[in-house]
């Protein structure tokens, strides 16, 4: 089973509110049972004697090729919110191949970010882990992991993809690309048309993707609105683009079409969605629902919420068929691959009256034994 197809939920205390408001680490985790409920594969904890670093990583499923998954290094409180995060992420990242039609399945590596640890030491200890491994995880970016861990890590294994090895920029662009033509597909169910000079789109965060996701909306024509903490970022890109800038913590309240969070998961909860004032929401952050019953109250508000891992899905498209075909895929058939399972998703949602976060949970889990059959 996949998840949000089935009732277990990975939901406590994830990082930056990535769990539901009033979550709680104390929450026991057993690991086996986890495992068997959600048809996991490994999971292998890892303490570096050297280093000092510790973390776990999560094989959710191999059986149809290579998991992907990248590495993400954050200040848990405690190491079951670690494995926690893990456990979620791994089986989010079989649901994004499965939907992306790849040949592969999901993982992650989940690394404490603690005091007093050599990092350099660190992440080359992971490279050779990663290694020992042969072929059957390939790993890259995610938050707390860049070109420099991944520096450090590439003389140990060929399994890493370096941000850069796939285009310069080529992984953020293809994201964005990928969350664009989801929210294009959204409007064009919703109204027979994007009518992108009609649009107010409202970006969180203005990183690597939210930076080039508003350029390809204003590009478009639409209005846009964003917010960044960083000030001096947000600063710097609301002049180059033109859009307005608004608070963070207020881009919820602003009134719009789309809401394209593009910072970090875990924002739909249930405090944030009385405050949700689109009608659109599709952004690139992962696991943007705290939990999967909050993809109903979204349907039910009457909020068409585009699954993030459907359009999300960019770079890992990019980065696989570099590993597994040797081809750079162009950004533009990215955007157009991941326009056509949004429409698959959403239209199925409307014939069978379902949120389409359940849908595409359905969808991924039909694609992937389709796959393991053939
Ligand atoms: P990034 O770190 O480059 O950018 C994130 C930006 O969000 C930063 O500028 C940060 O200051 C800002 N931010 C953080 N919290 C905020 C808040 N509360 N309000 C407003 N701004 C805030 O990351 P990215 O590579 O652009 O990725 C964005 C999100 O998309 C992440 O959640 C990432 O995991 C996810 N994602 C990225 C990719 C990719 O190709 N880079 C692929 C899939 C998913």
């Amino acid at each position: 089973m996949l998840p949000g197809s089935g009732s277990a939920e990975y939901n406590a205390g994830m990082p930056h509110g990535e769990g539901d408001a009033g979550d709680t680490t104390t929450m026991e985790i057993h690991v086996l049972d986890a495992m068997a409920r959600e048809g996991f594969e490994q999971v292998i904890a890892l303490h570096d004697r050297e280093s000092g670093l510790r973390a776990f990583l999560g094989l959710h499923d191999t059986s149809v090729g290579p998991a992907f998954g990248g590495i993400r290094r954050w200040q848990y409180r405690d190491e079951r919110e670690a494995l926690r995060d893990c456990l979620r992420l791994a089986l989010a990242m079989t649901q994004k191949t499965a939907l992306a039609d790849l040949p592969a399945g999901g993982g992650k590596l989940v690394v404490l970010d603690l005091p007093k640890v050599d990092w350099e030491a660190g992440y080359r200890y992971l490279g050779r882990e990663v290694e020992r491994l042969a072929g059957r995880f390939y790993t890259g970016p995610d938050v707390g992991t860049g070109a420099r861990e991944l520096g450090w890590m590439a003389p140990e294994t060929g399994f890493v993809t370096r941000p850069d090895e796939a285009g310069p920029g080529a992984l953020p662009e293809s994201t964005a690309a990928g969350v664009f033509a989801g929210m294009d597909a959204a409007l064009r169910l919703l109204d027979g048309e994007p009518d992108w000079p009609r649009r107010r789109v409202v970006v969180q965060g203005l990183g690597e993707v939210g930076e080039r996701l508003s350029r390809a909306l204003v590009e478009a024509g639409a209005t846009v609105i964003a917010s960044d903490l960083d000030a001096d970022r947000a600063e710097r890109v609301a002049e180059e683009l033109s859009i307005e800038l608004v608070d963070p913590s207020h881009e919820l309240d602003v009134p719009c079409d789309v809401f394209a969070p593009c910072a970090l998961g875990g924002i739909v909860h249930d405090l944030s969605l009385a405050r949700l004032s689109c009608r659109v929401l599709a952004g690139a952050a992962n696991n943007l629902l705290a939990r999967p019953a909050h993809g109903d109250r979204l349907h039910e508000l009457g909020i068409l919420y585009v699954p993030d891992f459907v359009v999300n899905a960019g770079a890992l498209i990019r980065g696989a068929l570099f590993h597994l075909e040797g081809r750079r895929e162009p950004v533009e058939e990215i955007g157009a691959r991941i326009a056509r399972t949004t429409l698959e998703v959403l239209d199925r949602a409307v014939q069978e009256g379902r949120p389409p976060a359940r849908v595409a949970a359905s969808l991924a889990e039909e694609r992937l034994a389709a796959r393991r059959s053939s």
